[in-house]
């Protein structure tokens, strides 16, 4: 079925960019490398199946807004035909999509891709999650309706003035180290030998740093203006 949708938003013409008017978009599908490097690794597991953490299918790069990449890059809702800025999915919302994007206009699913890992993961543990999820999706989606309806008010920082690197230090850096913390814990339980928590302060600067360069490399990807664009 989704596979339906996303060919028909293949076939309609793209909605001009909402900022500048114009219609030329790069169009990042599984054609783009970035889109394909999310299918392959396998360490984007996390970020998926415990974090809810999604790309949608499709995303539009606006060519002629003179603007960081972070925003002029677009969802295009797959049932309602709406380019939403992709930066709506950005900080409080950019986690717990495990059943896709909520269109914040229409209210539908907005199909998203899924990792190649996860999607084994998925169906190796099918049994255990498919009827909790079967009863938990239209209360989750409310939910989804819900929250990005609060976010549709509050105005959205420029990607310029976003402190890329303290959020790499302490968001992905804590979340990275907190994650394999929990798998060293457990480790360490099951062992019953609780030398072998030791990684976990050692791991801190390890993450900091790790966050460092993640925030430098995302604040030099997302401040990209059309005209150096290379993709
Ligand atoms: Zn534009
Ligand atoms: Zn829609």
């Amino acid at each position: 079925m989704f596979d339906l949708m996303a060919r028909a938003i293949d076939t309609r013409p793209e909605p001009p960019c909402p900022k500048c008017g114009g219609q030329d978009f790069k169009r990042w599908d599984r054609k783009h490398f970035l889109i394909i490097h999310w299918l392959l690794n396998p360490g984007l597991c996390v970020n998926e199946l415990l974090l809810g953490q999604r790309l949608p299918k499709v995303m539009l790069i606006c060519q002629k807004c003179d603007e960081p990449l972070a925003d002029r890059s677009y969802v295009p809702c797959s049932e309602c035909g709406v380019l939403h800025t992709g930066r709506l999915w950005g900080k409080q919302l950019a986690f717990g999509h495990w059943f896709g994007l909520v269109c914040p206009t229409c209210g539908k699913v907005i199909p998203c891709i899924w990792n190649f890992w996860s999607l084994l993961i998925l169906i190796f543990m099918f049994p255990i999650w498919y009827f909790p999820a079967q009863i938990a999706r239209p209360h989750w989606l409310d939910f989804e309706r819900h929250r990005i309806g609060r976010v549709l008010g509050e105005p959205i920082t420029p990607a310029s003035d976003i402190p890329w690197i303290r959020l790499g230090m302490f968001a992905w850096g804590g979340i990275m180290w907190g994650v394999f913390s929990a798998g060293i814990a457990i480790h360490a339980v099951v062992e019953r030998d609780w030398y072998l928590l030791w990684p976990i302060p050692a791991m801190i600067p390890m993450w900091a740093l790790g966050g460092m360069f993640w925030g430098l490399l995302i604040k030099t990807w997302m401040n990209r203006k059309p005209s150096r664009s290379v993709l």
